[in-house]
């Protein structure tokens, strides 16, 4: 029984360590998260600010290279500059700002750029399966952000509605778009570091195993001290047999299973002849030894497992006899008291014997009588040999012939 509360502590231990690794786990990953959109956002920020300014001035030019070609999609008068030095100027609107960015950015850290459309100018701008669903959530739940993590791949991607300023009406006016018109998104996507979770799940093993080793260790010596003290509370010191305490549980369940069963139980009380005048002449030493070496003696007559000598107070003793007739609780009473004698202890002081006898009183009853009402009868048999003499067996008659 206690092997199971033992078992039990450290199941619910293994289930409260296992709940904290995986709240720290989810909260890691929930930080890892935020941190990723956070970078994300603030990529997605500083390039609307760029071209937010490239919008305010017109769009700006730059020398024409192998790099930059001038951008067949930007159909403005003034899109190529020849300079009286020979160099030639292109003009670099948002747009194709940002995808220069984009190409520059994708070579250096690895963040990739992408500025996309649900009805893009240039078609190599045109949104992906999940860019595109991020633009119609934009425009039709009014989202700000959308991302999402690819779990084969780590990529996370985050992706941002480009709302119409007024510096972006220069140029789209013509296509309809108003102050507020949604006009696209800007996608920014990186390789989201793998979350280290195995220090958890380390430290967390390792708190587990502790937590089972104490448990195991404390939970047996637990198991230990209460068996030690639930014997000792069972044991009378001074004889080592057991006491009134036990006594009395014990009786109780044999008179139940008695009444149960329909089986004879006997109790035999046993009283010490003039053992004051014992203790007196000898001493409360020997009178101690005395009634030890009685207690050993009543345990040693016994023949059934199921048969109790117990110490019910002072100089005496009480057995109970499961499944004992009166005839037969009589007669081990009978071998009991003989058995005293043949001890042959010294009492000078006692007025049937030169040496110890006791009295006893047998009580018999097969489920009828309760326990008290078959102690009180063993008393009234015990007070009898008293009376008639000592050092005698008296049986109280049974209230049913077994
Ligand atoms: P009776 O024959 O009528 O039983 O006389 P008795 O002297 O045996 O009975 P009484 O009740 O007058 O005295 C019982 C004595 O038992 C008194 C007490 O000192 C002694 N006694 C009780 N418990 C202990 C014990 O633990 N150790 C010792 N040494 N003596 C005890
Ligand atoms: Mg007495
Ligand atoms: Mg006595």
């Amino acid at each position: 029984m206690r092997r199971q509360y033992i078992i039990i502590s450290v199941v619910c231990w293994f289930a409260l360590v296992a709940a904290s690794a995986i709240w720290n786990i989810s909260q890691i990953q929930s930080t890892h998260q935020q941190a990723d959109v956070q970078v994300a956002q603030s990529f997605f920020e500083m390039i609307v600010t760029v071209r937010e300014w490239n919008a305010q001035h017109g769009g700006v030019y730059v020398p024409v290279s192998d790099l930059i070609q001038p951008n067949p999609y930007l159909k403005v008068p003034d899109r190529d500059i020849h300079l009286p030095n020979g160099v030639m100027l292109t003009k670099v609107n948002p747009a194709f700002m940002t995808r220069l960015i984009a190409e520059l950015a994708e070579k250096g850290n690895q963040i990739r750029f992408h500025i996309t459309s649900l009805k893009p100018i240039n078609p190599g701008n045109a949104a992906d399966v999940w860019e595109t669903q991020a633009l119609t959530s934009f425009e039709t739940d009014a989202l700000s952000e959308s991302y999402h993590w690819d779990d084969q791949s780590h990529v996370f991607t985050y992706m941002a509605p480009l709302v119409t300023q007024s510096s972006c009406l220069k140029c789209h006016e013509q296509q309809g778009y108003k102050v507020g018109d949604i006009r696209g998104g800007i996608s920014v996507s990186f390789r989201s570091k793998p979350v280290t979770i195995w220090p958890v799940l380390l430290s967390h093993t390792l708190i587990a195993l502790v937590g089972m080793a104490a448990i195991s260790v404390f939970g047996h010596q637990l198991t230990r001290a209460f068996a030690d003290l639930e014997r000792l509370s069972q044991i009378d010191s001074l004889t080592q047999i057991h006491n009134r305490r036990y006594f009395d549980m014990y009786l109780h369940r044999e008179f139940l299973r008695s009444r149960r069963q329909e089986l004879p139980l006997s109790v035999i009380l046993c009283d010490v002849d003039y053992f004051k005048s014992y203790n007196d002449i000898y001493g409360h030493q020997a009178g101690d030894s005395c009634l030890r070496q009685i207690a050993a003696a009543l345990t040693d007559t016994m023949k059934r497992p199921g048969d109790l000598v117990a110490r019910y107070g002072g100089e005496e003793f009480v057995i109970v006899l499961p499944e004992t007739s009166a005839a037969g609780a009589v007669a081990i009473a009978e071998l009991v008291r003989a058995k005293i004698e043949t001890l042959n202890i010294s009492h000078k002081g006692s007025q049937v014997s030169n040496h110890v006898t006791i009295s006893l009183g047998v009580a018999s009853s097969c489920g009828e009588l309760k326990e008290e009402v078959l102690l009180e009868r063993a008393d009234q048999s015990l007070y009898q040999a008293k009376h008639a003499g000592r050092n005698m067996v008296v049986g109280a008659a049974m209230a049913r012939t077994v």
